[in-house]
């Protein structure tokens, strides 16, 4: 079964409105491959949504980088799944490990904001991820599988889901995963998908990567049978991150 290529560009709490722009540019004057080839989703801090979603090109969609966990209303700072909505904006990154680790977003707290995103009509990019430690100790598995059970056990339909496998030793980092080590995570992740879910669900899942993805190592690892696309932060913000989207190719 095909899985469209998906690439998604997390710009995490980065940019001025002139750096903003400046991306904007870069990514309207590319020429990307078709929308049959790849699936494209930039993710900008919630303030530049508006501006970003009015320039970019069509073949570009928004993510937004979190959203709260229920309804909203009176919870300071936060950003409803109602609100990103309401803008049109079809995807949110939800257990991004950096929430994970700053924010003590535990892995019953970030399947509630998976289920109550999805329940909305958002489309979730969902990430797993162990630490080195946790590599070291060889507990990976365990790890990703709890962090993937956390949000089996509150959905039940996993057509709006892309799972980002994204290693915390490999982000921001310049330490990528190997393609064998990044595709042994994933082969064992859809695996898990299909004996816990079900086999549909295992083989029309996207499972994509992220952790120090550049224009250098990003086709190598697109050639991995089980790794449907990436989840790119630094290089997301530069033009190779045009050089990503191509290895969809
Ligand atoms: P990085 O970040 O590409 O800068 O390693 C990836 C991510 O956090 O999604």
């Amino acid at each position: 079964m095909g899985r469209l290529f998906f690439v998604g560009g997390n710009w995490k709490c980065n940019g001025t409105s002139e750096e903003v722009k400046k991306i904007v540019s870069i990514l309207n004057s590319a020429q990307v491959p078709s929308k049959d080839v790849v699936e494209i989703v930039v993710s900008p801090p919630f303030v530049f949504i508006p501006s970003v979603k009015s320039e970019l090109k069509p073949e570009f969609h928004i993510a937004a980088q979190n959203c709260w966990v229920k309804k909203g209303g009176a919870f300071t700072g936060e950003i409803s799944a109602e609100m990103l909505l309401n803008l049109g904006i079809p995807w949110v990154i939800v257990g991004h490990s950096e929430r994970r680790a700053l924010m003590n977003e535990s892995n019953e707290f970030v399947g509630d904001k998976v289920a109550y995103a999805l329940s909305q009509g958002l489309k979730v990019i969902a990430c797993v991820g162990e630490t080195l430690q946790e590599r070291e100790a060889g507990t990976t598995m365990k790890v990703v599988a709890e962090q993937t059970k956390a949000i089996a056990d509150k959905i039940k339909n996993w057509d709006n889901v892309v799972l980002a496998y994204e290693p915390v030793w490999a982000i921001g980092t310049g330490k990528v995963a190997t393609p064998a080590q990044a595709q042994e995570v994933h082969a064992e992740l859809r695996k898990w998908l299909e004996t816990n879910i079900k086999a549909e669900v295992a083989a029309k899942t996207r499972i994509i990567y992220g952790g120090s993805v550049n224009g250098s190592n990003c086709k190598e690892l697109a050639g991995q049978n089980d790794l449907d696309g990436f989840l790119v932060g630094g290089a997301s913000l530069k033009p190779e991150f045009i050089d990503i989207i191509k290895a969809a190719e």
